[in-house]
């Protein structure tokens, strides 16, 4: 019964390592609550069916070296063999000993997809998705950048690459490394101009090659799950784009239930997201590498888990939806600017 449904059109490959319950690299305030969601994730998921656990291997630092200067990589090495506990940044992103080991697992791990979406059309990293690190420095919990490190190698390999990023906090680092590039960047955040990283602004549509494929859609803070239906329509942009892989972040750290109270986000609008990607995928045929991005509450697992459910075509409905109709326009105002240029071939 169940090889039979291994074989359907809706199998989902998850990048496991039982390693990934013991590495976070958060501030230490949150560090047990970072590590507690990729646990109970596990937990949920394991035995769900057409769900198959994939191993990965470990990056090296010649593979870190096509998107980070080799000064930073030596920080973080000089930082793995030190006793104690310390700060890769300037408070936010930890080093601990033998970090050096987990940065290349993480980085590993995105090269493994890349490697097995010859077999499998989606999957799902739950530890990935940093989405801030710049080629010279660690920041906001992310040593490296493996999202990057996946554009990188997928552009080297010809591919058409379209990243849809959802996440409390804008994915400053991958916009600035792909900026000017022919890489479609569609980021959906919490922003008010301080909130981190500070990033984000919707004006900046990109430049060179990149130009008019980098969309900011800034979301008020404690925008709801109406207002993410109403940005979900930015997709469209990804349809037009043609890609042949999306990367998709899905940080569950928009969660109404997360310490950062930035989104206000129920676990329905990732299975809405995941759905989304999935439906997108089928008919367009194009693969899906995605992440777990941030996630620091008790709902993390429940959205990670939902919105996993949505990449296998799975409707859930796990919570009550948040509404906001003031913030729910707002949306609607930016969408509808970024979609009218689009049609008027601005
Ligand atoms: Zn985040």
């Amino acid at each position: 019964m169940k090889a039979t449904k291994l074989t359907s059109g809706h199998l989902l490959g998850i990048i496991w390592d039982d390693r990934f319950k013991e590495i976070s690299f958060s501030h230490p305030m949150i560090r047990d609550v970072s590590k507690a969601r990729i646990s109970r994730f596990k937990e949920m998921v394991k035995d769900m069916e057409n769900v198959i656990f994939i191993s990965p291997d470990y990056a090296t630092f010649e593979d870190l070296l096509e998107v980070h200067d080799m000064e930073l990589l030596l920080k973080i090495k000089e930082a793995s063999s030190l006793p104690h506990i310390g700060f890769l940044d300037s408070g936010d992103t930890v080093h601990y000993p033998g970090i050096l080991n987990d940065v290349l697992l993480v980085a590993g791990s995105t090269l493994t997809a890349i490697s097995m979406s010859r077999f499998l059309n989606i999957q799902y990293i739950p530890l990935g998705g940093f989405h801030h690190a710049t080629r010279s420095r660690s920041m906001g919990f992310c040593p490296v950048n493996d999202v990057n490190l996946a554009i990188k190698r997928l552009l080297d390999h010809g591919e058409r690459v379209a990243v849809v990023d959802v996440d409390a906090h804008h994915a400053n680092g991958v916009e600035e490394m792909f900026y000017d590039k022919p890489v479609l960047k569609l980021n959906i955040f919490a922003y008010n101009g301080s909130f981190f990283p500070g990033t984000g602004d919707p004006s900046r549509r990109g430049e060179g090659e990149g130009f008019g494929l980098n969309y900011n859609v800034a979301l008020p803070l404690l925008a709801g799950d109406d207002a993410f239906d109403e940005a979900l329509r930015m997709l469209k942009v990804v349809e037009d784009f043609r890609p042949t892989y999306l990367l998709g972040i899905a940080g569950v750290d928009g969660h109404k239930d997360d310490g950062l109270k930035s989104l206000n986000l129920t676990s329905n609008s990732y299975n809405n997201l995941g759905l989304r990607l999935y439906a997108m995928s089928r008919r367009l045929g194009f693969k899906i590498i995605s992440y777990g991005g941030g996630g620091y509450g008790p709902g993390s697992a429940l959205s990670m888990f939902s919105f996993v459910k949505g990449l296998t075509g799975e409707k859930v409905n796990e919570e009550i939806s948040t509404r906001d109709q003031e913030k729910k326009a707002k949306v609607k105002k930016l969408v509808d600017s970024f979609l009218e240029g689009l049609s008027s071939g601005l």
